[in-house]
């Protein structure tokens, strides 16, 4: 166990009702501290709690955010006292146009576009920030390809915090413009994204104020994607949905949705009914759909190739625990091909006018893909989660959509085209 400032100085952290540190694989516990590896086995660590006794009301009085479930988060209780984001609580809509599209009775889509800067990441590292201020860090920090660099230099800005965001130096000129925005420390790393990756583990030891949101204080961060099965329950009436789809790419979100409903099932706020989760992945970068098709455990790394950025993590650390979750739950993973992403984007644009990022398209086509299989049941109520804005990946579709047709300003020429449309 590496010894920080932080844990050497406090004694015991404000972090609501979490306890202690578990350790996944071998069940030790640690306290509550900066650590993320299992000092016995190496096993990643997570969250254990000591939940009080939670009301459905006490939540519906709270804030329009993700902090009216901070009782249930490692975050201190006053959280909101302190300047952070406020994500979440995002809509849950009716999808009955895309419904009939992929044959199916009774679908939701719930509509992660609306955070503050346009993910879920936003969820995550909200709880990062606010778990890593009480653990005693004063910067924000990450690698990333895209989202998770938005919402970390978005929450630092808003915090007041330094950020240091490490990114490939090849990355997209609008990815770096939005978030060289928020006006934090963005250093562009001459290497591929696992080289940012090392480097970051490299600069978390060498740094003990720097939180970096997915490795040091990867366990709190974690606990954010709660959040999203929490609003899905809430929102449906304080019920299960039979069957959720869920976009993976290190396989953290899927494995925390399931967690967060068992938790409101434990805790009495629904009725624990039977549900199913259900991964997507992009064919380009599909360890964990391979896997679930190989009947394996484990998950064999690959280098990624696909359109669906957000999600190309190749050896993604909670593979494992997703196959677990997918098969306990009765689930599968699935994957689809960079062109069938692009038709998800569109056709989830057009029946329902939500814009979706490739991980969008990657869900909805993987949905479609597993009702024309026969394992998402068609006649159960089924969620998918949508969580990224298509104004991020505009490449995806660019050339695929445009105008209708170009015409001079006359009525007549609108006329013509309009029949050509039709005609
Ligand atoms: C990061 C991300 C995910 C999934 O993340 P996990 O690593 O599996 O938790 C899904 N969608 C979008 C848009 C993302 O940015
Ligand atoms: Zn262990």
């Amino acid at each position: 166990m590496t010894l920080t400032a932080a844990s050497t100085t406090a004694t015991s952290f404000n972090l609501g009702s979490a306890r202690a540190l578990s350790c996944r694989e071998c069940g030790h516990e640690i306290p509550l501290a900066p650590e993320f590896a299992c000092p016995q086995c190496f096993g990643p660590l997570e969250v254990a709690y000591d939940f009080p006794e939670i009301t459905r009301a006490s939540i519906e009085a709270g804030p329009k955010s993700i902090w009216r479930y901070r009782q249930l988060l490692p975050v201190p209780t006053d959280v909101t006292r302190h300047p952070n984001t406020e994500p979440g609580l995002t809509r849950l809509i009716k999808a009955d146009r895309l419904a009939a599209a992929l044959g199916v009775r009774s679908l939701w889509v719930k509509d992660d576009t609306g955070n503050p800067t346009h993910s879920f990441k936003d969820r995550v590292v909200a709880v990062a920030l606010a778990a890593a201020r009480e653990l005693g860090f004063s910067v924000l920090a990450c690698p990333s390809t895209g989202n998770l660099a938005n919402a970390v230099a978005a929450a630092a800005a808003r915090a007041g915090w330094d950020s240091v965001v490490l990114i490939p130096s090849s990355l997209e000129q609008a990815k770096i413009l939005t978030t060289a925005v928020y006006g934090g420390t963005l250093l562009a790393v001459e290497g591929n994204y696992d080289d940012v990756n090392r480097l970051a583990t490299e600069l978390a030891a060498e740094h003990e104020d720097w939180a970096f949101v997915n490795v040091n204080v990867r366990p709190y961060y974690a606990e954010g994607s709660k959040t999203l099965g929490y609003e899905v329950a809430e929102q449906l009436g304080w019920r299960l949905p039979g069957q959720v789809v869920v976009p993976v790419a290190s396989g953290s979100q899927l494995t925390k949705v399931d967690k967060g409903f068992q938790e409101l099932g434990k805790l009495g706020l629904v009725e624990p009914t039977p549900y199913r989760v259900f991964g997507a992945q992009a064919t380009g970068c599909s360890p964990v759909s391979k896997a679930f098709a190989d009947g394996l455990d484990v998950v064999q790394p690959v280098r990624p190739d696909t359109i669906a950025r957000s999600l190309a993590i190749g050896n993604p650390a909670d593979g494992p625990y997703v196959l677990d979750a997918v098969r306990r739950t009765g689930g599968a993973v699935a994957d689809v091909s960079d062109e069938e992403v692009v038709e998800g984007i569109r056709l989830l644009a057009r029946t329902e006018g939500v814009f979706a990022e490739t991980a969008g398209g990657v869900t909805v086509a993987t949905a479609k893909k597993l009702v024309e299989t026969g394992q998402l049941d068609p006649d159960a109520e089924t969620v998918l989660l949508i969580t990224g804005d298509g104004l991020k990946t505009l490449d995806a579709v660019s050339g695929r959509v445009g105008p209708t047709a170009t015409v001079p300003a006359s009525s007549k020429a609108v006329r013509e085209a309009l029949a050509a449309r039709h005609g």
